[in-house]
């Protein structure tokens, strides 16, 4: 809707700003000898953005969801349209992730202490846990079983265009080779799991070990309970105090979305270019048809369990769908998670701070659906027959894989090495994916996110602790 009383100056702007950055996008530096290449950039970049606030905040009025979908929507087209020369956008959405980064260690910490305490009782937090990490495995499990189906229906690397294949490897060769020198030789399951314990809380947050926090904070919140009521009450208000400030920063944040995410997804679209999706295309199609149809299995449980109807549960929680596509990171998408779940959907307070951290660290559904279809993908390039039991070695590794690994972009990709080798699939066949995987990652972070948010729904209902609002808050 547009607003009224818009002075003429701001539509004068607002048309100023847009015609020239279109116009500096679309010329060739060269028409302008008296600038230089670089106060292009800026002067195109600075005044795009300028377009887009004066048309969020001055000519629209609408809410602030359907700003950052529109966000998302620009900076789509605006990838399509200007390429890799968006790039100068970039700084925006950096800034826009590093300022929900920030909260995320703090945040986790303060909540989950408050939320363990005033829990009470122990023996609840090993019944929820235990619900919470039923769901995440068996979830993840399903998911990539989708996924090995998909793959072998539509055998979407069979025919693959030898030309094509020659010239993949050969182009990614050195970006594959670095992805499978990062992966190393792999922790031990022992390794991992002794690894959750933190030596140094203060180390652990310091460097955002997402499950070493956890531990100690539950840890924390479990003793405060036990601890004289008069000296545990004030460790407890001063965390729920602080606790409260981060949500409060999330709702700050949150209103730079629409450019952060314009910029994000600009840079994102422009860098990998649209066209290279043509030559992976059945690829790329199977799996974002995998992780999309995942995305319809999440509001059954909704419905079963929380009564929620579908289009209503998908509209809660739209705001941490999109900044899950745009950032491709559970990790940087947890405040905005955290808030939806205990704002638009009514999960309560200790349920949302343990349950969405946890999954936010292990349960990746999406990246397991994906990893499903890209190994059987490479072994049918590569003309390798996959037996059931090399699928089911595919199910377990994903599964596993998933646990103790950080949810970052691109993370999927190193954990896909791992199951390759697992199963004997030629590690350099990584370089035939490549291409597409920033984009399938905003996709299969999406679904990751969406089921941690599933998961927090369905506990909270089970335990009673689900007061979904008459409103949607964010
Ligand atoms: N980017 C994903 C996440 O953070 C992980 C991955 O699949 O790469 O959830």
């Amino acid at each position: 809707m547009v607003s009224r009383n818009i002075s003429p100056s701001v539509i004068g702007a607002f048309i100023v700003s847009l015609t020239v950055s279109i116009t500096l996008y679309s010329i060739p530096p060269e028409a302008l000898p008296f600038l230089s290449p670089s106060a292009i950039q800026i002067i195109r970049g600075t005044l795009i953005i300028l377009a887009l606030i004066l048309l969020f905040e001055k000519l629209l009025r609408i809410q602030l969801l359907n700003k950052i979908l529109l966000g998302l929507l620009f900076g789509l087209l605006a990838g399509i349209a200007f390429q890799a020369q968006i790039s100068e956008v970039k700084p925006v959405g950096t800034a826009f992730l590093r300022l929900i980064q920030m909260i995320v260690v703090p945040l986790v910490l303060a909540s989950l202490i408050v939320g363990t305490a005033s829990l009470g009782d122990p023996k609840k937090l090993g019944r929820i846990g235990l619900k919470t990490f039923a769901f995440y495995l068996t979830t993840t499990a399903f998911a990539i079983t989708i996924g090995l189906i998909l793959a072998n229906v539509f055998r979407p690397g069979s025919g693959i265009d030898p030309q094509v294949q020659a010239q993949l490897l050969q182009n990614y060769k050195g970006l594959a080779t670095e992805k499978i020198s990062r992966v190393g030789g792999g922790a031990s399951v022992m390794d991992t799991l002794l690894n959750i314990i933190p030596t140094n809380p203060v180390g652990a947050l310091s460097n955002g070990k997402m499950l070493q926090i956890i531990f100690f904070a539950i840890f924390t919140g479990i003793a405060l309970t036990v601890v004289p009521k008069e000296k545990a009450e004030i460790v407890i208000k001063a965390f729920d105090g602080f606790n409260e400030a981060m949500l409060q920063i999330v709702h700050m944040v949150i209103k730079v979305a629409p450019y952060g995410v314009f910029a994000l997804i600009a840079d994102a679209v422009g860098s990998f270019g649209l066209a290279i999706i043509f030559t992976l295309l059945k690829y790329t199609l199977v799996t974002t048809a995998g992780l999309i149809l995942m995305t319809l299995v999440y509001p059954v449980f909704a419905k079963i369990f929380a009564g929620f109807s579908p289009i209503q549960y998908l509209k809660a929680i739209r705001p941490a769908q999109v900044i899950a596509f745009s950032t491709s990171s559970s990790s940087a998408t947890l405040p905005v998670s955290m808030d939806v779940a205990e704002e638009n959907l009514g999960v309560s307070n200790n349920i949302a701070s343990f349950v969405l951290p946890l999954g936010a660290t292990v349960n990746m559904d999406g990246t397991a659906l994906y990893q499903g279809v890209a190994s059987v993908f490479i072994a049918q390039v590569y003309g390798i027959h996959l037996g059931i039991g090399d699928q089911l070695t595919i199910v377990l590794m994903a599964t596993l894989a998933s646990i103790g690994t950080a949810a970052a972009p691109g993370v999927g990709l190193l954990m896909l090495v791992m199951i390759l080798k697992q199963v004997g699939i030629p590690l350099e066949g990584i370089a035939l994916i490549l291409s597409v995987d920033r984009l399938l990652d905003m996709f299969r972070t999406t679904v990751n996110v969406s089921s941690d948010l599933t998961a927090s729904v369905v506990v909270a209902a089970t335990e009673k602790q689900l007061n979904p609002p008459k409103e949607f808050k964010i």
